[in-house]
């Protein structure tokens, strides 16, 4: 079976919303012919109407959400606003909102299941601290984040999910991880999927690399057999490098 072969970019919370619709308006300008690669990007919350006008054939989707309906949650944005505004996907569990706003694994168990009954699209963020790896506990603890918050989804549910792997010690560090330790831990993945699922619905569901991947390093690490493509924090910020990742399968 071939697995759709995906390039994600989060944007974090940079550009303003000149940067962004000129960063927009340069990937889907050089991207036309790009149709074997399935383009996302992540813009901060604040320009979705905006970049959801131009977006063409990419995919659009936020940061971010709160599964709540509605009601009195200062702040927070649901899903339905989100949705009506353009997005399709959102990414879920990702390092930086685990910790640095101690999003437990019953809060992203809820965004999944929210995000599932509204029909939009998850990439599920998994990945092990620095310690972690240290310890050679990587395995166990990835699996245990997939087991809290995704695992427990239905056959049919859990295909409409992408899973992005980025072991922390190399989000925004310059670090990535090596082709083996990238291949290792996606093959896992994929291994626990067959074990709670079936092989078949493993082989289906693409499962992205994720950790200081860029222009240089992505040709090496898509081509790992269990490598279906990046989500690209900062080299997704010139349509430049994030057009050559794309082009890197
Ligand atoms: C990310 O934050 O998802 C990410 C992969 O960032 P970077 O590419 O900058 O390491």
């Amino acid at each position: 079976m071939t697995r759709k072969k995906i390039v994600a970019g989060n944007w974090k919370m940079n550009l303003q919303l000149n940067d962004a619709i000129q960063l927009i308006d340069e990937i889907v300008d050089n991207s036309k012919d790009l149709s074997a690669v399935e383009l996302m990007v992540f813009p901060p919350a604040l320009f979705l109407l905006e970049i959801a006008k131009i977006k063409n054939q990419l995919t659009v989707g936020t940061q971010n959400f709160y599964p709540k309906e509605s009601g009195a949650f200062t702040g927070e944005i649901s899903i339905t606003q989100i949705k009506k505004c353009g997005a399709s996907h959102v990414l879920i569990g990702h390092s930086e909102r685990r910790e640095i706003f101690h999003e437990s694994e019953e809060l992203i168990k809820q965004k999944v299941d929210a995000a599932i009954s509204h029909e939009i699209g998850i990439v599920f963020c998994c990945g092990e601290p620095l310690h972690i790896r240290e310890n050679e506990t990587q395995s166990s603890y990835v699996k245990q984040q997939l087991i809290d918050s995704l695992f427990h989804l239905s056959d049919a549910e859990i295909q409409t999910c992408v899973i992005a792997y980025e072991p922390i010690w190399a989000i925004g560090t310059g670090r990535t991880a090596s082709v083996d330790e990238a291949e290792e831990m996606h093959c896992a993945i994929r291994s626990w999927i067959t074990e709670f699922y079936s092989s078949e619905i493993a082989n289906s569901i693409s499962i992205l690399y994720g950790g200081s991947c860029n222009a240089s390093n992505a040709k090496e690490l898509f081509s790992c057999q269990n490598v279906d493509g990046g989500l690209i924090g900062g080299a997704s910020l010139q349509a430049e490098s994030f057009i050559t990742i794309a082009r890197s399968f």
